[in-house]
């Protein structure tokens, strides 16, 4: 796709730091790296988000995330990574072609996991029955 910076990554027109390549993948450096080290892992196909992937890619792609997040870790030296991914805008996905993150974590780096809440009694019910209808 023309506009996306992703693309244009694939495509040599931006510069990036290109860690891993295959036939459906490349994984290059996050620009602005929550811990350094952090990777972006995306199929070379531009499809939005995780939804969009075809089956093929989608394996091609979790293999490659599986691999890049060991070497990762290896070269940082990191105790353990995150694996993230913003899908949609409400999300927080900034760059419309989907990529796994992976960050590399420490454990002084002081990051923080989202916040958790409860459900009011009956209402996880209420979701669990909505999700599996919406399955089939
Ligand atoms: P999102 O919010 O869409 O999940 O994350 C997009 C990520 O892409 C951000 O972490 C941002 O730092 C990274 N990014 C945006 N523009 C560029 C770029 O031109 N080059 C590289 N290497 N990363 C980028
Ligand atoms: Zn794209």
């Amino acid at each position: 796709m023309d506009d996306c910076i992703f693309c244009k990554i694939l495509k040599g027109e931006i510069p990036s730091s290109k860690i891993y390549e295959d036939e459906f993948t490349i994984a290059f450096l996050d620009i602005m790296p929550v811990n350094k080290g952090h990777a972006l892992v995306i199929p070379k196909g531009h499809y939005e988000t995780l939804l969009d992937i075809p089956e093929k890619e989608l394996c091609a792609w979790i293999k490659t995330v599986q691999k890049v997040s060991g070497a990762v870790m290896k070269a940082t030296g990191a105790g353990g990574f995150n694996l993230g991914m913003n899908n949609f805008k409400v999300s927080g996905q900034l760059v419309p072609h989907a990529h796994m993150h992976i960050i590399p974590r420490f454990g002084d780096d002081g990051l923080k996991h989202w916040g958790q809440g409860n459900y009011e009694e009956e209402e996880m019910k209420g979701f669990e029955e909505k999700i599996k209808e919406s399955l089939k």
